[in-house]
């Protein structure tokens, strides 16, 4: 294997472990996205042992059925829109999904009764995302109608989703999109109903918005949603409002095998567009990653890797399939060697908040960008 990723099985645990014992609520586990990069088949080779989730989120019929042939005891909720045949596949396979609006109620009855069926559904409420869901009240009316106008629906479920918790240390809009959910739990009165609202970054800050179920994303992963969520989390821990030790440890390792070590003269052009030039005698390394791989493009001239415990700066621009950094610095470096573009190695540690900053995004998309093509080993 020219590359590959390492997921360590005790991290994950651990991790979510953490968010059990935060919460004592339900467990919703979010595995969209290829487990976030991490590897869908591998991420759930490990938690379908794991008995403190209660659900898998995903975002599509097609993740969901892919996550059933690996783990058929857990609940799996689709969190993202579907089309007639997409919720056909949902609705016969008996998974959980999302209605957005009244009209997907409506149109999801209709389905459900040819199908001879009942559809679960999880309400979503619009609560100032200003992306799918419906306005709080016609959402109280649904309840306060008798008979519920939709004999094969079940609704299960009534949740919403921050908008602005990770971006900012001002927590006063998320804290007004909870006061707009609490009122409209309020005006309903149904026992059993499944109410959720907190993803990573509200789990680690907000007591107040557990309700039934927290959906644990990035911080699974072993990843703060961002620096702000960090920032706020430690202001709290100053002032005594934390009981638990928060440590997240990140699961995913990245490696791949130095393909050539050459020595190119001063002066010399590195890459496509000639963008960086030798100032000496320099040793170069030639990774055989790309951005086709998710090594964003981004990064070229500016990340580094790690080679033999030491850090080595990429040179030229990344390309489709391989990249370049420089080893003039490093002795004993050869073909086939190992090297690490996400993890530890000896004192040095690259992570996808590294790379994110770099790159100008967050280490949600340095990770879910990870091409599922490569090769994942459980550790
Ligand atoms: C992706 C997603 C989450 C998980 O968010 P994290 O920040 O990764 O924990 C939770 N809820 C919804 C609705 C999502 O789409």
């Amino acid at each position: 294997m020219k590359t590959h990723i390492e997921i360590s099985r005790d991290n994950l645990v651990h991790n979510l472990n953490l968010f059990k014992r935060l919460s004592n609520k339900k467990l919703m586990f979010v595995v969209k996205a290829d487990a976030y990069g991490h590897g869908l088949k591998e991420v759930l080779s490990i938690t379908k042992d794991l008995s403190i989730i209660d659900y898998y989120a995903v975002d599509s019929a097609t993740e969901a059925l892919q996550v059933k042939q690996v783990d058929d005891k857990k609940k799996i909720l689709v969190l993202g829109w579907s089309d007639k045949e997409e919720l056909e596949a949902l609705l016969i396979n008996g998974f959980e999904t999302i209605a957005p609006s009244s009209q997907f109620l409506k149109d999801a009855d209709k389905l459900a009764g040819k199908l001879k069926v009942k559809a679960d559904i999880h309400l979503k409420i619009e609560t100032g995302t200003g992306r799918m869901g419906m306005a709080p009240a016609p959402a109280a009316e649904l309840f306060n109608v008798s008979p519920f106008p939709y004999p094969n629906i079940r609704v299960k479920g009534i949740y919403s989703h921050f908008a602005n918790i990770e971006d900012t240390t001002d927590h006063s809009y998320a804290q007004r999109q909870l006061e707009i959910f609490n009122s409209l739990l309020a005006k309903i009165n149904v026992p059993g109903l499944l109410r959720h609202f907190s993803c990573s970054a509200s789990s680690l800050l907000f007591p107040e918005t557990y309700f039934d179920i927290v959906r644990v994303g990035i911080s699974g992963y072993g990843y703060w949603p961002s620096k702000q969520t960090y920032i706020s989390y430690i202001e709290q821990d100053k002032n005594g409002k934390h009981l638990h030790k928060i440590e997240l440890k990140p699961v995913l390792s990245w490696y791949a095998k130095a393909a050539q070590v050459k020595t190119l003269e001063t002066g010399d052009p590195i890459g496509y567009g000639l963008s960086y030039r030798t100032f000496n005698k320099t040793k170069i390394l030639v990774v055989p990653v790309g951005y086709y791989d998710g090594y964003d493009r981004k990064l070229s001239n500016i990340s580094t890797i790690i080679v033999n415990g030491v850090k080595a700066p990429v040179r030229g621009r990344v390309c489709m399939d391989m990249f370049m950094a420089e080893v003039t610095h490093i002795k004993h470096i050869k073909a086939g060697d190992r090297i690490t573009l996400i993890g530890r190695e000896g004192d040095e540690v690259i992570d996808a908040d590294d790379l994110a900053e770099l790159a100008g995004t967050i280490n949600y998309e340095i990770l879910a960008r990870i091409n599922p093509l490569i090769p994942r080993i459980v550790r």
